[in-house]
């Protein structure tokens, strides 16, 4: 049996009905752009994160840009970011003219390590980004802590991580905004891009709005210098009939993972994702270590089962970052973490066949 990593496709099957009747609806209303379905989806999921507002955006990107912007936050700023992250992480704080500035993640749950923050915070550091990198939320009380104790913001990337819980609150609720992406593979996905900053803070919300449709709330009157990234209509509705279900996607995806969990605990080269006893994971991917994740990742390929790495280059080896600074060896932890990991299939729709076939190619190759 063969297994993808992803099966993108299958996740429009499970719902097509409701999904089709959500762009018809579009369709056939004549607006498609900051309409109805946008100011739907905005209200419900900020009320299913437990947050006062959503401004939902282009990207997940932008969100995390514009929150930046919204802050005040640009050229000659420095803002914390983990070393290990997906790269948007760092470029929407490039986009926004400040510096990022790495700090090494826990090698365990791959989140940022909170001891090791304010020895990287100076005189301009404006704001500290914890990503809940896969799924796991970060120390952010912990995280918070020190950011209340230097007068700075902390601005989640919560991109991976949609419903996961922190000491039982939802992400997006225990710091001053959090970006979500709606890019189609994550866990609240559109059929295209999208994103949405949710915060509780009223003016920040204000100001996002204005940032992101050319600075202006009533047609033709620009208050300031903006830009334009808007969710649009249609994908708004189809975000709105996906909502409902994410909890039980998330239910599937924490099943998989334990499966996972059980099976290969104790396997000879393999390292397992750790879970913190007041995480709420929600396992956009499940990530092992792997001593030999070449010949692992061969075996598996070999018996039908997709496998990606999540990131083979770390981000400050990347050409964007070349002339940053951080030449080889200087985040350690992040470049053991690029040549170590490797992400087994996970996804709502994984059938309890599909964990078979992953379960037995893996034991196969390291039992
Ligand atoms: C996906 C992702 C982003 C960016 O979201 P886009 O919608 O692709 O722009 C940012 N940070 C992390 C950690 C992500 O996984």
């Amino acid at each position: 049996m063969k297994v993808p990593f992803l099966d993108l496709h299958a996740g429009y099957l499970a719902l097509r009905e409701e999904i089709d009747a959500a762009c018809h609806r579009v369709l056939s209303s004549g607006r498609y752009l900051l309409g109805p379905e946008l100011e739907g989806f905005e209200a419900e999921f900020a009320e299913y994160c437990g947050a006062a507002h959503c401004v939902a955006v282009g990207s997940g990107c932008d969100a995390l840009e514009l929150s930046l912007r919204a802050l005040g936050i640009g050229d000659g700023d420095e803002v914390i970011v983990p070393s290990h992250t997906f790269i948007a992480s760092w470029l929407a704080i490039s986009a926004a003219g400040a510096v990022p500035v790495p700090v090494e993640p826990d090698e365990d749950t791959f989140t940022l390590d909170p001891e090791l923050i304010a020895a990287a915070i100076t005189p301009r550091t404006k704001a500290i980004m914890p990503v809940h990198l896969y799924g796991q939320p970060a120390d952010l009380d912990r995280i918070a802590e020190i950011a209340a104790a230097h007068g700075i913001p902390v601005l989640e990337d919560a991109a991976q991580a949609h419903g996961a819980r922190y000491r039982g609150n939802r992400v997006g609720t225990g710091s001053l905004a959090a970006s979500f992406s709606f890019y189609p593979g994550k866990n609240l996905g559109a059929l295209g891009d999208g994103g949405a900053v949710v915060t509780s803070d009223d003016d920040l919300a204000d100001r996002l709005r204005l940032l992101r449709n050319y600075g202006s709330k009533v047609k033709y009157q620009h208050e300031i210098k903006a830009t334009n990234s808007r969710l649009d209509e249609l994908q708004a509705a189809v975000l709105r009939a996906k909502l409902p279900h994410l909890d039980d996607w998330n239910a599937r995806r924490a099943a998989v993972a334990k499966r996972y969990q059980d099976e290969f605990d104790g396997l000879p080269g393999l390292v397992l994702p750790k879970v913190e006893p007041w995480a709420e994971h929600v396992w956009h991917l499940f990530v092992v270590r792997a001593a030999q994740r070449e010949r692992l990742r061969d075996a598996l390929d070999e018996a039908g089962v997709g496998t990606l790495i999540h990131y083979p280059v770390a981000v400050h080896r990347s050409g964007a970052y070349a002339d940053a600074g951080w030449p080889a060896g200087s985040l350690p932890i992040a470049e053991r973490l690029a040549s170590r990991v490797l992400s087994l299939p996970m996804g709502p729709q994984l059938s309890d066949e599909a964990v078979d076939a992953v379960v037995s190619a893996v034991r196969g190759c390291l039992g």
